[in-house]
């Protein structure tokens, strides 16, 4: 069956996550990255302008001991990444994170939205985070190693950052002390950058199949409501549309993009466009 090619979706706003200006440099894709290392003279990224504010890992510590939000929010070809200058009680770290997308995120979010027991479900998601990325890091490692051999993958730990009235921000981290260090490329992991592209349909670097992320979830018992039109995750809680079946993280909403395979209650609308239509679940009962 051909694959779905899907629109790119933008980032949601997010409490949690402040949004720098967006440079103007021209997004290169992750394949780059690892080819050349963000140094090479011709490979520009999204994060160029927090380079040249903090050209060496010590300007942006001293910067951050300031007083200075040292941070560096965006994405290129995937899901959101922030790279932040941490002062700990071990010292000052910098903070690589890779949130959710695309899939991923609207399973995540539809399940929390669903959810009457967010404590057990905010567990149950993490876990989940940690066989994903179980899942995904060898691969994205062996796609590092075709050109670096002696390459090993930093293993990321699953977070969740709670915000009041929010659904919280799911996703991965490493942290790199800054002590002695003073190359960027040393508080950074290639593979957890790539990572960030995995639930992507566009041109991505190592994709992970819808079913696959499904089960994970699944598997620790987080409930998914799966739409039996278009496959998308949906929910009937979603605080803009009560009662009505949405994708939370699509711009279609309420919405089907697709087909749906049983008659229309009330017929079809090409006005109106279409519903979503819950499919039974495939949770364990
Ligand atoms: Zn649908
Ligand atoms: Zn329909």
């Amino acid at each position: 069956m051909p694959k779905k090619r899907k629109k790119p979706r933008k980032p949601a706003s997010r409490s949690c996550i402040r949004k720098v200006p967006t440079p103007s440099a021209a997004p290169s894709s992750p394949d780059g990255a690892w080819a050349d290392g963000p140094t090479d003279a011709d490979y520009v990224d999204g994060r160029q302008e927090f380079f040249d504010t903090y050209p060496t890992v010590p300007d942006a510590v001293r910067a951050a001991e300031r007083g200075e939000v040292v941070e560096w929010t965006g994405d290129i070809d995937g899901s959101l990444m922030r790279h932040t200058v941490k002062l700990t009680s071990d010292g000052p770290v910098v903070e690589q994170a890779i949130y959710v997308g695309n899939d991923l995120e609207c399973m995540v979010e539809s399940a929390w939205l669903q959810s009457e027991d967010r404590s057990s479900t905010e567990t149950a998601i993490l876990a989940a985070l940690g066989d994903i990325h179980e899942l995904l890091r060898p691969r994205l490692e062996e796609r590092v190693r075709e050109v670096r051999p002696e390459y090993w993958a930093r293993i990321l730990t699953p977070f969740a950052e709670r915000s009041a009235d929010r659904i919280p921000c799911f996703g991965w981290r490493a942290t790199y002390s800054t002590a002695g260090l003073t190359d960027w490329d040393d508080c950074w992991d290639i593979a957890a950058w790539n990572m960030s592209a995995s639930f992507s349909m566009l041109d991505p670097v190592d994709p992970m199949e819808r079913d696959e992320v499904a089960a994970r979830l699944q598997s620790h018992g987080v409930l998914l409501i799966v739409c039996e039109g278009c496959g998308e995750a949906i929910t009937n809680r979603h605080p803009a549309w009560e009662s009505v079946w949405v994708t939370p993280c699509l711009e279609e909403g309420p919405l089907c993009p697709s087909p749906t395979r049983t008659p229309e209650p009330y017929g079809p609308n090409d006005e109106c466009g279409h519903p979503h239509h819950p499919q039974r679940t495939r949770n364990p009962t």
